[in-house]
């Protein structure tokens, strides 16, 4: 069994690279170059340097004692909410943005739904100086006002998509327009491990930071590379993809995905793909994703904007679908109530995306003497407004 991804960008049946012919220089020009410029020893040492120095990496890996008594097992934290801008996301983009800059390109684009990675991309442009177009749905730029303004501060355009649900999904039609339209000086940078080949390969080698560190900074702690288990939450999966790049031959260690529920897996309002998903294509790659029986896609439901997203990456759908990855459901009760939790039991308020991985826990089995290791994606002010509604019923 392999997972890493075949040269046609397929990780099993999943995956690929269905596009427009008109997108086809683009997405070609990068597929041929990607990996050589990503492995050239120029590039590696600009982006260690800037992971170092402008995110803060290494992360810390943190020894939750207070949890880990709790559930009665050694839970290890990945710090990635002590990243610059506060999550994950900002390994990509800064991978990208020194992809973008070796390919020649002068404007950049993106597409954004909570606004994350409209926020992640647009510091990497005014780090180097490139022009910034997020698009972003017009429901979103209303939900999301405080992101939409920091893009701005960061000098970004935030241009809003009026068509379909004016979310995500249309964010993203018009991006890859603007794409088709300025095929010579655009690079568009994707948020996660989907999208056409070389796309989500391209992420999840960005995103492998977050295992490399592990493996070092559990040896030093424990005396061994490997966890039991590595729990991870999935919107499109990057930051799960990140933390489990670098254990996905060890299949000795348990990989747990773990997707929203929104109001319950069959309430209707839910975006728990890898259940509820079938086969089919979505943004130019083969994957499971949420749509009717004629193919229209279902729009999804999470409280958590990170996670409402109608499909998953390919290489997440082909880990569910050898097992290799186990997926978890959880609902957005379950999730405020595990970020209360944590907040008091460690003095961590997580991302309301993460605190799903965190309610993982009372959901799989473990021993005593496992080591396991959660993906704390991100910090959980940009969610303060959601969980100060909560705050009477789970405070
Ligand atoms: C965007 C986001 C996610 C979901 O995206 P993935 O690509 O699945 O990682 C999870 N956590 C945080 C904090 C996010 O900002």
């Amino acid at each position: 069994m392999t997972y890493e991804v075949n040269p046609n960008g397929f990780y099993g049946e999943f995956g690929g690279a269905y596009i427009p012919e008109m997108l086809f220089p683009n997405i070609e020009e990068l597929r041929q170059k990607y990996l050589d410029f990503m492995y050239d020893s120029a590039f590696q040492k600009e982006f260690q340097q800037l992971l170092k120095d402008y995110v803060g990496r290494p992360s810390p890996l943190y020894l939750a004692k207070r949890l880990s008594k709790h559930y009665n097992t050694n839970i290890y934290l990945k710090r990635e909410d002590l990243n610059h801008t506060g999550a994950h996301k900002i390994n990509n983009t800064i991978g990208q943005i020194l992809m973008a800059q070796r390919l020649g390109k002068k404007r950049i684009i993106a597409e954004t739904g909570a606004g994350q990675h409209g926020v992640a991309t647009a510091t990497v442009c005014a780090l180097m100086g490139l022009e910034c177009i997020v698009y972003m749905g017009a429901v979103d730029i209303e939900r999301q006002a405080p992101n939409v303004s920091r893009m701005k501060m960061l000098g970004a355009k935030v241009v809003p998509a009026n068509s379909g649900s004016k979310t995500l999904k249309d964010a993203t039609n018009e991006a890859i327009r603007d794409w088709i339209n300025h095929p010579n000086d655009t690079h568009y940078i994707i948020g996660s491990v989907v999208g056409p080949h070389p796309y989500p390969d391209m992420v999840a080698r960005f995103q492998a930071v977050i295992s490399e560190e592990m493996k070092w900074q559990l040896n030093e702690q424990t005396g061994r590379e490997n966890p039991d288990i590595i729990i991870a939450c999935v919107g499109g999966g990057s930051n799960a993809a990140g933390a489990f790049y670098h254990y996905l031959k060890d299949t000795d260690v348990r990989l747990v995905a773990v997707e929203a529920a929104g109001m319950g897996i069959h309430s209707g309002e839910s975006a728990a793909t890898s259940v509820l998903g079938t086969k089919g294509i979505i943004h130019g790659s083969r994957t499971l994703l949420m749509q009717t029986e004629d193919g229209q896609i279902i729009e999804p439901y999470s409280l958590s904007a990170g996670l409402d997203y109608p499909g998953i990456g390919p290489l997440h759908a082909h880990l569910i679908d050898t097992k290799r990855a186990e997926a978890v459901s959880i609902t957005d009760a379950e999730a405020l109530e595990a970020a209360f939790f944590l907040s008091k039991q460690e003095g961590i308020i997580p991302a309301l995306e993460s605190a799903h991985a965190f309610a993982a826990l009372d959901k799989i089995k473990f021993s005593n003497q496992d080591v396991i290791v959660i993906n704390l994606s991100g910090r959980g002010d940009k969610d303060l407004g959601t969980y100060i509604k909560y705050l009477d019923q789970y405070g």
